[in-house]
């Protein structure tokens, strides 16, 4: 389920993740993060949350981005 709902973006031949979390989440999405990359991920706070975007995780609002 989680990894469904994983957003994948293909550029160039690398692959690209984003992982949208609530604050309860943030740990657990840098660790599934750094697990995919072995890179150390970009993490943001969004701005303007919007209901668009929930937790991949409990389906709260997002709050951060995940990166790598
Ligand atoms: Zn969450």
């Amino acid at each position: 389920m989680v990894f469904l709902l994983m957003q994948l973006i293909v550029e160039g031949g690398l692959v690209k993740m984003k992982i949208y979390c609530c604050l309860e989440h943030t740990e657990l999405a840098l660790d599934v993060a750094v697990d995919e990359s072995e890179l150390a991920p970009i993490f943001e706070k969004i701005d303007e949350p919007t209901k668009e975007h929930r937790c991949q995780y409990c389906d709260k609002e997002a709050l951060y981005t995940v990166e790598n």
